[in-house]
């Protein structure tokens, strides 16, 4: 057995620290403003909740619908943990996978109208899972130039080629898609062209043209993955997305969705036909290398779906809220961009004027988090608000003074 006759310091100062380039690189995003200090919050994931000490309005979860605290939730949670446990033990494929993982599979399929659907730990390992796995090197992957992180790495994990269109433009889409036919890839032809897009857009809050790309990938061939992390229980009835917004069923051949954002909890899924469910089984490496969802985790995500059926008032009320809000700021004089969705960006340019108007807020008591590069682009930095159905009017209001006051201060408006 060995002592131990040092402390940490000492150990330290007798070794050089190999990662100490990391010390550098942070003090170059403080420098430039892109530093970005993790706020810490008491209590729960509600309009009014506490961030770092203060009591705030918070513009900036996903909890669209207030399900992450909703009591059906917590009970079907709890009697979950109470019966089954906190964990489940194992992967999916070995010995990890309990009745409520299949219900919730079989609940969420209905739901979609999808013939199956596989759930994953997130909505970021389910795009970062099925892209790379139902690809090969003989395949083309088209993707929006602004679709979200996780699909750009699965995208990374994928041998295929790859073109990424400019946001949204289906013409652009269609050239891209036109020359991969006449001209294929350097093996020749391309076997199979997968397009991907957001559903909705998680920066600009903007929707995808959907019905026109489904219409263009249908002239080439090409399967269409659409990702509604942002639509689930947002958009379509009860919430069912954008393929149910824009009557798609049957048009879109992967939907991913989220459980992590208007649902409440923690996930991600993909809905498809059963042969792209069994393909995953078998070789989808999120799924067949970490552990499955503890039990209330599935019980929690089957309560919501319960919730999205049988209280669609909620969806009205986001969406009242979510007029009432964007109107409010655009009345100021805000440039709100395009969106047409509950997330409302506050376009202010510079990464120093985004932090400062939102630390002015937060002083104010409304919590509005920044977004800078390399998230969005160097000159588009902003702050993104996202309303819920469980605002009331009067805490809109309050923000939207706030939002004013601050505005003016800093001369956004
Ligand atoms: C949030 C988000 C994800 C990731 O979902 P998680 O369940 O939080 O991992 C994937 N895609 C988009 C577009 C998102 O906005």
């Amino acid at each position: 057995m060995t002592t131990r006759t040092t402390t940490g310091d000492a150990v330290a100062a007798a070794r050089p620290d190999p990662l100490g380039y990391l010390g550098a690189e942070i003090q170059a995003l403080r420098e430039q403003s892109l530093y970005r200090p993790l706020v810490v919050m008491s209590g729960r994931q509600a309009p009014r909740t506490t961030m770092d000490g203060r009591p705030v309005i918070s513009l900036s979860s996903n909890n669209y619908l207030g399900l992450a605290t909703h009591p059906r939730l917590v009970r079907s949670a709890l009697d979950a943990v109470r019966d089954l446990g906190v964990g489940s033990g194992a992967v999916r494929t070995i010995a990890g996978t309990m009745e409520l993982h299949e219900e919730l599979e079989r609940r969420l399929a209905s739901f979609k109208h999808t013939e199956a659907t596989l759930v994953f730990q997130s909505g970021f390992t389910a795009n970062s899972g099925v892209i790379p796995t139902i690809t090969t090197e003989r395949d083309l992957i088209v993707s929006d130039a602004l679709n979200h992180a996780s699909i750009i790495d699965g995208v990374r994990l994928a041998k295929t080629a790859r073109a990424v269109f400019p946001h949204k433009d289906v013409e652009g889409l269609e050239t891209v898609l036109r020359d991969a036919r006449d001209k294929g890839g350097p093996k020749g032809a391309y076997e199979h062209i997968l397009v991907i897009t957001d559903g909705v857009f998680s920066m600009d809050g903007d929707i995808a043209p959907l019905r026109d790309i489904c219409d263009v990938a249908d002239r080439y061939e090409a399967a269409v993955m659409v990702d509604d992390a942002h639509a689930s229980g947002v958009l379509g009835r009860n919430g069912r997305g954008t393929i149910d917004h824009f009557d798609l069923h049957g048009r879109v051949d992967i939907q991913v969705g989220t459980l992590s954002k208007a649902m409440g909890v923690l996930g991600g899924y993909v809905a498809g036909r059963q042969h792209l469910r069994d393909f995953l089984v078998q070789r989808a490496r999120p799924f067949l290398f970490s552990t499955s969802h503890p039990p209330a985790v599935a019980a929690a995500c089957l309560a919501a779906i319960d919730v999205l059926e049988q209280e669609p008032e909620r969806i009205e009320r986001l969406w009242e809220n979510t007029r009432f809000f964007k109107a409010g700021l655009e009345g100021l004089g805000f440039d709100t961009g395009i969106s047409e969705t509950p997330i409302t960006p506050v376009i202010v340019g510079q990464a120093e004027t985004a932090q400062r108007m939102s630390r002015s807020l937060f002083e104010r008591g409304v919590f509005a988090t920044s977004v800078v590069f390399p998230t969005v682009a160097l000159d588009k930095a902003r702050l993104r608000t996202i309303v819920s159905s469980e605002h009331s009017r009067e805490e809109l209001q309050i923000c939207l003074d706030a939002f004013a006051e601050v505005g003016r201060e800093l001369r956004v408006i």
